[in-house]
């Protein structure tokens, strides 16, 4: 066979060959915005000159600020086809942790949308090794900034050339993108994204088994551009010549919803707390979501009463998947076996609330605190750890971390498992999450999904909190439906888990909450709930 590397302009040249007339939808300030792949491919070339003018080097780290649009799209080919990084900034990073990862990454350049240049300037004395900053708005004025020097994005395109060659002699194991994973102490970790990694990915969400993305689908990543790539769902659509939706500013559920029916969406990607939000409104507006062929839900676990929710009264399947940043992030996906559609309903749904088998190309282990690997009898809970070509090798310039969490070649996940005869993994908890109780494990995961399958529960997230004689028990904080609100009791919730868990796994308390706060890409902050109900 011939050696060939591995590269991403391999995706920028057959959407511009193959696929010149489909579309990318990007919602702006100002509306709507469509063009083509052949406009995108115009632009893009465009771009790639503008980072030689800006002086832009091989090897370099270029970084986007930016919400999920069309620009942010450009960005990601450009950047990674002309030789340098495209480091995607996660927006609602503090302000010292936004400054410690442009920082630590070395970022020379920094893409800023319009309405996030205010993050900028609130730490731009922190910004020296900065050279340039370039604002993307649709107006004709810069808005007012303190940073310098300072270009407007549409200006620098207007005027360089349509032309750029684009190499073909890079090795396939050069960087291409990066993101940092939002660490629960310590500081956010970097992971390296290489071109042979995304384009291998991008190989597997088209996958019949995985998400079977293809040219027929309109994607719409609710899921940030900045939170893994948006699970990498803008190379493989560009790469399949998929229509892509790009939901712009500060979307809300509305605004999805709408794009969805007004563009034929077939496939939208978000994080669970999305689409319990989409069902709660479908129940108020009844929007017609017959172009859907699935929601991509991943990032934490699915709750089964959600997966049959979508169903029974959306009238598409969540189609469930798990991934981390430093995975690329598709590891798992949630589909039943052939077989098993002829057993008993409940059964398939609570087969599909685990994560799934894993997809190929990839090698998993599960182990025990002694490094034995677990029985795969859907019981016994261990370590996931993973190898494979769309796994990060460590942690950016952070020997001391990636030491230990990519011991023995494999990337140690922290995700506490099983495994069941079918080899269909569940994630029983994040290891920091799991509730010791007296020596056993609970699973906050399993717990609080069935709380959520309560009809009069919106949102639950269970806590341990501190227990002298069991040393942690569990406590639920739970967001009642907005019609049930200062009407339901402790017991009405302990009343429906008793038989479906274990008498010891019953929460001690039920904490009745208005909303649930929630990370940086929308996952509950346990975090912030045990500071608020567990003293740290
Ligand atoms: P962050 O650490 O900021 O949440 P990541 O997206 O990298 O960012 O988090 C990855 C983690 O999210 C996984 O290690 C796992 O704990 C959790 N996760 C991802 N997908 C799922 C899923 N489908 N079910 C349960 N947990 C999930």
């Amino acid at each position: 066979m011939m050696e060939y590397p591995l590269l991403l302009r391999s995706i920028l040249d057959r959407a511009n060959e193959l696929f010149p007339q489909k579309e990318v939808v990007s919602r702006d300030y100002t509306g709507i915005h469509r063009y083509t792949y052949a406009d995108y491919y115009r632009r893009v070339c465009r771009l790639a000159n503008v980072l030689r003018e800006l002086g832009v080097k091989k090897g370099d780290r270029v970084a986007s600020l930016a919400w999920n649009n069309h620009r942010h799209l450009e960005l990601y080919l450009a950047v990674p086809c002309y030789g340098a990084v495209l480091h995607t900034l996660n927006l609602r990073l503090f302000s010292e942790q936004l400054a410690y990862v442009i920082n630590h990454a070395e970022d020379s350049v920094i893409f800023v949308d319009e309405d996030l240049l205010p993050l900028l300037d609130g730490i731009k004395e922190k910004l020296g090794g900065v050279r340039h900053f370039v604002v993307m708005t649709d107006r004709r004025e810069l808005p007012a900034t303190s940073l310098s020097p300072v270009h407007a994005y549409e200006e620098l395109i207007a005027s360089a050339s349509d032309n750029f060659d684009f190499s073909r002699d890079l090795d396939e194991y050069t960087p291409a993108a990066m993101c940092y994973t939002t660490a629960t102490t310590g500081d956010p970790k970097g992971v390296i994204y290489t071109h042979r990694g995304l384009y291998l990915h991008s190989m597997c969400l088209g996958m019949a088994d995985s998400l079977a993305l293809s040219e027929e689908d309109t994607l719409l990543p609710i899921v940030p551009m900045f939170h893994v790539n948006a699970w990498g769902t803008p190379f493989a659509c560009t790469w399949f010549g998929s229509k892509q939706v790009l939901p712009g500013s500060r979307p809300d559920i509305k605004v999805i919803c709408d794009l969805i029916v007004e563009e034929k969406v077939s496939l939208a990607a978000g994080v669970p707390t999305v689409w319990m939000g989409l069902l709660a409104l479908h129940r108020k507006a009844r929007y017609d979501f017959s172009s859907v062929r699935g929601f991509v839900c991943g990032g934490s676990a699915a709750p089964k009463s959600l997966i049959q929710a979508f169903d029974k009264e959306v009238g598409a399947p969540i189609l469930h998947a798990y991934g981390m940043t430093e995975t690329t992030p598709l590891v798992f996906a949630s589909k039943p076996k052939s077989y098993m559609k002829d057993w008993p309903e409940d059964k398939i749904y609570d087969q599909i609330a685990k994560q799934g088998l894993l997809v190929p190309g990839l090698e998993m282990k599960v182990v025990d605190e002694e490094g034995r690997d677990v029985a795969w009898d859907g019981k016994q809970m261990g370590e996931l750890l993973l190898r494979g070509p769309w796994i990060a090798k460590e942690y950016y310039k952070d020997p001391e971390r990636s030491m230990s969490a990519f011991a023995g070649g494999w990337l140690h996940t922290s995700d506490i498992v099983t495994v069941d005869e079918e080899g269909f993994v569940n994630i029983a908890d994040r290891s920091k999450d799991l509730i010791k109780s007296g020596g056993e494990w609970i699973s906050s995961v399993d717990l609080e999904n069935i709380i959520m399958s309560h009809p009069d529960v919106q949102e639950a997230a269970v806590i341990a909190i501190p227990d002298e004689k069991w040393m942690e028990r569990p406590a639920a904080c739970v967001v009642l439906q907005e019609d049930r609100r200062g009407q339901v009791e402790y017991e009405d919730i302990t009343n429906f888990l008793q038989g479906k868990v274990a008498k010891w796994w019953l929460p001690d308390k039920i904490i009745v909450v208005d909303e649930i706060p929630k990370t940086s890409v929308g996952k509950f902050d346990k975090k912030m709930l045990r500071q608020r109900y567990a003293g740290g």
